[in-house]
């Protein structure tokens, strides 16, 4: 089988990327293949799980008509600029069109140094390709735009972390890799030939409309900038945090990207951090918002060159645009509330949804629980939800309130709970069930942890009786404190 790829990114000016070559394992094997995923693209998953498909899978031959790169980019990280970060250990193979007409990048993570690895080895370890697989395929399934998982496979070397652990590759695959950092990267250079080369890139790849606007780079940073609305909203809906939102991994495609330190809310708290590398609390479950807004604003100073050819009137764009973030991401926000809660109205439901977030905080009630016994609740069912509650009262109270609510825009009951659990998953990745998927695999070799949790996690929304385990929250002594980055 030949792949057709075709690597536009490629073809861009030499100082855009590095050629570079993947290097593989000593004895690389398949974990996985993703066969769902190997369709949408026209790839023969078959072809992918054998031997030719392996190689290329694991970095140990690169296919006739792939061009490998690695892709410059800089970054705010942790608020510090980087000027030069670019793909350390990815090597980007090319770009397939899928069954959809949409182009999509295919890269190899964890395939080697690049002249991007600083001191890094270019590897990545079993856990953390585990953990990406598993996340980025539960977060399409919740229908949130995301990088996807095509494979993974272990390559039989050891890498270093604090112990030695078995070393993985993910084959990711994405809408683009163009990222605000990769904007900073020409900025930082005052190469703004190379920005208006990128910004167009990226309007023919994703943001097509753009280019007939008044403005197209304006268009362009309004679209990238309604896109992580979008985004952000979406991950705060489901109880999402990123955990490493640096500029270089924000999308430019509005997709959620590299999968660190990331997790889920088990008991609601806009302070939630888990991520051990984040120890101010920047990047917390509740903060998200307004970091994608400062990374918008990086992407914007580093876009001004293109908004205008008068600094003042550039800034004057920018200003424009970004001011449009606030009031769109509340908007999206409060509606995605609103529907979890069954409501219509919305003076009424925005106020049931703030008092009803705050109740859950203070008495540390699982978030994903008490929106999918929510919808019980409507039938007149109300055990289930409020024993999440530590002071049942608390709901009791507002519970009459949103009965009233309902009421005032009456709908069938059937209708209403199946609209509210098509918006409030049973089934998110759980970090206790990440964590030991992770253990099975990396310390018995039991990959069947993996395989069952990608099953169930595959339909997020359905009543699953017999995964029935897989929707509680952790037990004491199972509570994941902290997530690590593992790179
Ligand atoms: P991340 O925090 O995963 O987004 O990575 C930040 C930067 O560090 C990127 O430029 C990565 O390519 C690079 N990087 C991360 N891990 C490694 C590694 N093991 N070897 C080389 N570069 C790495
Ligand atoms: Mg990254």
């Amino acid at each position: 089988m030949s792949i057709p790829f075709d690597n536009s990114y490629a073809r861009l000016p030499e100082r855009f990327f590095a050629p570079v070559s993947p290097t593989p394992g000593p004895d690389a094997r398949i974990v996985r293949v993703n066969g769902a995923l190997a369709f949408e693209l026209g790839l023969d998953a078959e072809w992918l799980n054998g031997a030719e498909g392996l190689k290329m899978l694991s970095g140990g031959q690169v296919p006739d008509n792939a061009t490998p790169i690695a892709l410059a980019y800089a970054g705010h990280q942790f608020g510090n600029f980087v000027p030069k970060l670019g793909d350390g250990r990815a090597v980007l193979l090319g770009e397939v069109i899928d069954r959809h007409g949409r182009r999509r990048d295919i890269q190899l993570k964890g395939a080697g140094r690049t002249p991007f690895s600083r001191g890094g080895d270019g590897r990545a370890a079993l856990g953390p390709v585990l953990r990406e697989y598993v996340m980025s395929e539960a977060m399409a399934a919740l229908g949130i735009p995301t990088t996807r998982a095509l494979a993974a496979v272990t390559t039989g070397e050891l890498v270093m972390r604090d112990t030695a652990i078995p070393g993985a590759m993910v084959t990711r695959v994405a809408a683009s890799h163009v990222r605000v950092g990769t904007f900073q990267y020409f900025a930082a250079r005052e190469d703004v030939e190379a920005l208006h080369i990128l910004a167009d890139y990226v309007i023919a790849r994703r943001y097509p409309e753009a280019a007939n606007a008044a403005n197209p780079y304006r268009a362009l940073l309004d679209g990238v900038i309604a896109a992580q609305v979008e985004l952000v909203s979406r991950w705060l809906l489901v109880g999402f945090i990123h955990g490493v939102m640096n500029t270089d991994n924000c999308s430019i495609a509005g997709e959620t990207i590299d999968y660190g330190p990331c997790a889920f809310l088990d008991a609601y708290d806009p302070a939630a951090v888990f991520s051990s590398i984040d120890r101010m609390g920047r990047y917390a479950y509740g903060q998200q918002p307004s970091i994608a807004h400062w990374n918008l604003i990086r992407l914007a100073e580093a876009m001004l060159p293109l908004l205008g050819d008068q600094e003042d009137a550039a800034i004057e764009e920018a200003q424009q645009a970004l001011a449009a973030f606030g009031p769109a991401f509340e908007q999206a926000y409060r509606a995605g509330l609103r529907r979890k809660l069954g409501l219509g109205d919305e003076a009424a439901g925005d106020a049931l949804a703030a008092e009803i977030l705050s109740a859950m905080t203070t008495n540390a009630v699982d978030f994903t629980l008490f929106f999918r016994r929510l919808s019980g609740a409507v039938g007149g069912d109300d055990g289930p939800v409020r024993s999440l509650f530590i002071d049942p009262t608390a709901y009791d109270a507002w519970a009459i309130e949103w009965r009233r609510a309902l009421e005032a825009a009456p709908q069938d009951a059937a209708a209403r709970r199946a609209d509210m659990d098509a918006v409030n998953p049973a089934f998110i990745p759980r970090n206790h069930q990440i964590e030991a998927m992770i253990n099975a695999a990396v310390d018995h070799q039991d990959f069947a942890p993996f395989e069952t949790l990608l099953s169930v996690l595959s339909r997020p929304y359905d009543d699953q009786p017999e995964a029935a385990r897989f929707a509680e929250p952790p037990l004491d002594h199972e509570r994941v404190l902290a997530t690590f980055c593992g790179t």
